[in-house]
């Protein structure tokens, strides 16, 4: 048997008539951008998170720059993110002109917590939910949900917590496009209209140019396909949640397995286990037919252009995750016999 690590022609050819009928709909519109399909999808993931406002965004590393814009923390703003982090996000902060502050993550979120980011000056905040699990969301920070859409901590969706969530349609996300696309989903109407205007060159479309703007827009064929997808993200989610435990039930004490903070239900958009034997792991696995990933390689500050953020030994336990993480196969069109099948070989591999 062969375990990809992940298989989207699967999940989409799962829906093929739909998507067909939401593809046509909008070739035959006439109309490809700014049109009644993105308003639609907006509402729709503004009514799913029980917020106000969803912005449609090109993608998501351009939801999580504009939301830090949209905030306020432009130019010269020091805005902390965990150092066990993603590129984009670390990236968005840049591209907003404001200044990363990296600060270590707790074992069992692989996020930020209260203490590691009380140690840091900072302005404002920019969290990862890593890999679905929820982590600490100070006051008025912005949530990087892009891991973690219908994540919930003691019943509050992710992206609702703080100022507001940034959420990325990359196609392996928990609801993903075929191409790029993203939204920022808030409650803080300054916010939402910042945003609205940053996304189409500064406000034009407001009838003035008030700030410095880019072009971001979510397509109509990208919004019609979200639309459909969107229908199925809680059992998707489900289904990703019940491998989860059975994984962790299956694997504990052979791998470090992820851990659930009580009062929270994780998305595991990645499973990621932790092995001081890692790449030997992932060799053996590779053989046996599973194709794993190692999300991800370097803390933030291991790359050469943040190296400056951080000395060596600064941020331990980002720099543990960093060499010993590596993600199985999970997503929700996975059949049982394949959870069996990664079960059983990593079982054999350690
Ligand atoms: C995927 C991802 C992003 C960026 O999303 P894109 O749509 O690929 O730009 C941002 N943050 C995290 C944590 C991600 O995994």
């Amino acid at each position: 048997m062969r375990v990809a690590f992940v298989d989207l022609a699967r999940e989409n050819s799962a829906l093929r008539a739909p998507l067909e009928a939401a593809i046509r709909r909008v070739l035959e519109s006439g109309r490809y951008l700014m049109g009644s399909e993105v308003e639609r999808i907006e509402d729709a993931i503004a009514d799913w998170h029980g917020v106000t406002s969803a912005v449609g965004v090109a993608s998501g590393s351009d939801a999580c720059e504009i939301a830090i814009r949209a905030a306020g923390w432009g130019d010269g703003a020091r805005v902390a993110t965990p150092a066990f982090g993603a590129v984009p996000t670390i990236s968005a902060i840049e591209a907003a002109g404001a200044t990363p502050v990296l600060v270590d993550v707790d074992p069992v979120t692989r996020g930020v917590s209260q203490d590691t980011l009380a140690a840091v000056k900072h302005d404002g905040a920019i969290v990862v939910h890593m890999f679905g699990v929820p982590c600490y969301v100070p006051s008025g920070a912005i949530e990087d949900c892009a891991h973690a859409m219908g994540a919930t901590v003691g019943g509050s969706l992710v992206g609702t917590i703080g100022r507001a969530g940034a959420l990325s349609y990359f196609p392996t996300k928990c609801l993903g496009n075929m191409g790029d696309g993203g939204m920022i989903v808030t409650s803080y109407a300054g916010l939402a209209a910042r945003a609205i205007d940053i996304r189409h060159y500064g406000g034009l479309l407001s009838g003035d140019v008030t700030m410095r703007g880019q072009n971001s827009r979510l397509s109509e064929m990208s919004a019609a396909i979200l639309g459909v997808k969107l229908a199925h993200l809680r059992a998707w989610n489900a289904r990703r949640l019940q491998i989860a435990l059975r994984y962790n039930a299956e694997l504990a004490g052979r791998v470090v397995v992820p851990r659930i903070p009580e009062g929270t239900v994780p998305t595991f958009h990645c499973y990621v286990v932790e092995s001081e034997h890692r790449d030997l792991l992932r060799a053996k696995l590779a053989a046996l037919g599973i194709g794993t990933m190692t999300h991800y390689p370097r803390a933030l500050h291991q790359y050469e252009r943040w190296m400056g953020l951080g000395e060596p030994g600064q941020f331990p336990v980002a720099e543990r995750l960093a060499a010993t993480v590596l993600s199985l196969p999970l997503y929700p069109h996975m059949g049982d016999d394949e959870v069996e099948y990664v079960i059983r070989c990593v079982r054999e591999c350690t």
